[in-house]
């Protein structure tokens, strides 16, 4: 028996959660799940986003599978999903895009993996607003110290990149390639331009590959162009590792080429601690519809029971998925090649047709 935290968030969050839970039980794999409460819908009841409750559970159980968290724009709370990384050290953003077929819109023949950085970088929160004397302070500061003018109105957002979490990615990147059968690592970065952040990842990167020769490949790509290969020809890669910004923005871009949020499944893993989740958001909009893919979710389930080491009943979920998917019939309407299309299944409806698949 596994004892698993859920934290069901907020949006779509609870529906993909239930959703996705019936299916994990469906393979007979025993969990006693922890329920606790995160995001605006914790906010109501606590007065907080993340009450301690969410974390002492997580470090209880170590394990926990999480659906998406509304982050305000601009005003309100910090971001949940940022705060969870930091105060359980999850350094590493673990997210698989493999195309299934039958997915619309999709490259065949994807499959590939981005580690994403998740301490530091544009992300690590340190910001200066406009217009506070703070910000004058490090405006002034800046000037005294490089003779450059930072203009008087800008607010600032602090971009850390260090020798330690640089090697600390890239090392799992090259080992989770050892371990996963996988051949090569590409280092993504904009070193060009930010020689002494991205240019320190970048320089880090090639050490730790120099340790990997002859064992796994190593390429380099300006995040720019990556992008433009990887919408022409993804199938040419295997393992990006990237720092924090570009792994957020590379994962929705992979997210697209294999058919949408939708499918798209992630961890967030430390050395104690591992939180599972769909790479999308809480997509408000769809709240409470039964309308959405419950197949991010669900696909977290399954790399978190391989996480458990449940190996077998994680691909017998799998194969359930994407049989489902490859027939085509009850999917929801992202699947279909019409988003209209009245004979899109719900949330709950594909999910049961996936329940069905591990049954038979
Ligand atoms: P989103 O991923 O929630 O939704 C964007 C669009 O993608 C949706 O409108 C919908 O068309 C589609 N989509 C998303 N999930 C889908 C699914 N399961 N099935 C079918 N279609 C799906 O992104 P957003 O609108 O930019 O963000 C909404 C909120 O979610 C924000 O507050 C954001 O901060 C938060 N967010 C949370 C997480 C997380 O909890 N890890 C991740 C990303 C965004």
């Amino acid at each position: 028996m596994h004892t698993v935290t859920l934290i069901p968030g907020d949006g779509i969050g609870p529906e993909i959660t239930q959703a996705a839970r019936h299916c994990l039980e469906a393979t007979g794999v025993k969990i006693k799940w922890e329920v606790v409460r995160a995001g605006t819908s914790a906010m109501e009841k606590y007065g907080s986003p993340l009450p301690s409750e969410v974390i002492e559970s997580i470090k209880r159980n170590k394990v926990a599978w999480k659906g998406p968290i509304t982050t305000p724009v601009g005003e309100g709370f910090r971001s949940v999903n940022v705060a969870l990384r930091k105060n359980l050290n999850l350094y590493m953003c673990l997210r698989p895009y493999k195309y299934y077929p039958g997915v619309r819109g999709g490259f065949q023949d994807v499959d590939l993996v981005i580690i994403r950085e998740n301490t530091e970088d544009l992300y690590a929160g340190i910001e200066f607003e406009h217009d506070k004397p703070e910000t004058k302070k490090l405006i002034d500061f800046i000037h005294s110290l490089k003779g450059v003018k930072i203009s008087d109105d800008s607010g600032i957002s602090i971009k850390p990149i260090s020798i330690f979490a640089s090697r600390r990615i890239v090392e799992t990147a090259f080992r989770y390639c050892l371990k996963n059968s996988r051949k090569k690592v590409t280092a993504v970065h904009k070193a060009n331009i930010m020689k002494f952040s991205d240019g320190l990842f970048l320089k880090v990167a090639r050490e730790v590959a120099s340790r990997y020769e002859g064992k796994v490949e190593f390429e380099e790509r300006l995040v720019d162009n990556m992008c433009m290969q990887l919408v022409q020809k993804p199938q040419n890669y295997d393992v990006l590792v990237l720092p924090n910004l570009y792994g957020d923005i590379i994962s929705d871009l992979c997210a697209g080429l294999v058919g949408g949020l939708g499918v798209a499944p992630g961890a967030n893993i430390g050395d104690e601690y591992a939180v599972f989740e769909p790479t999308h958001g809480s997509a408000p909009k769809y709240k409470g519809m039964n309308k959405v893919n419950p197949t991010g979710m669900i696909l977290s389930g399954v790399m978190m029971l391989k996480f458990l080491g449940e190996e077998k009943a994680a691909d017998r979920l799998e194969r359930a998925v994407a049989e489902v998917i490859r027939e085509g019939n009850k999917v929801t309407y992202d699947l279909k090649a019409h988003p209209y299309d009245p004979t899109a299944a719900g949330t709950e409806e594909m999910a049961e047709a996936i329940i069905g698949k591990i049954k038979n």
